[in-house]
């Protein structure tokens, strides 16, 4: 097998919302166990969706907390090299994120949002992974979309 040659950190950061990343393959299992059934990467929707689940029109992000600036969070800090450069591009994740899910929710679509962090925190401890899964789970079924 061809070994990927290691990249460098900058590389790496380059490579902007990749798919199916071990947190959203984790968080995936568990809906899956929960009996949920849904679709990955979804592009026929705004935002192309990590996980669309069609039976109850629930859109959920895996969102990584550096990438998508997750707000008050230790994973979440701009790089001190090419500050701007990066103050900018991550900006403008955000705006884009803000774009999509109000199309999703316009659509009566409902965006649930999952932080890295919180997956991260999932994989450490069964009984905050049980209650996190009992929250997504309920949004999933019983909420409405912000779309009034
Ligand atoms: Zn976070």
């Amino acid at each position: 097998m061809k070994k990927n040659k290691p990249m460098t950190r900058n590389e790496n950061m380059a490579r902007v919302k990749s798919k199916n990343t071990k947190p959203e393959i984790f968080l995936r299992k568990l809906l899956w166990h929960k009996g949920f059934r849904y679709r990955v990467n979804y592009k026929e929707l705004p935002g192309s969706l990590d996980i669309y689940i069609s039976k109850y029109k629930a859109a959920i992000f895996v969102n990584g907390c550096f990438w998508h600036m997750h707000e008050n969070c230790k994973y979440s800090s701009i790089l001190k090299n090419n500050h701007d450069f990066w103050k900018k591009k991550l900006e403008g994740n955000v705006e884009r994120d803000k774009q999509n899910y109000s199309k999703l929710e316009n659509m009566g679509i409902k965006v649930i949002v999952v932080w890295g962090c919180e997956i991260k925190n999932m994989m450490k401890d069964e009984v905050f992974s049980e209650e996190l899964l009992n929250t997504i789970s309920y949004e999933i079924i019983n909420r409405v979309p912000d779309n009034t």
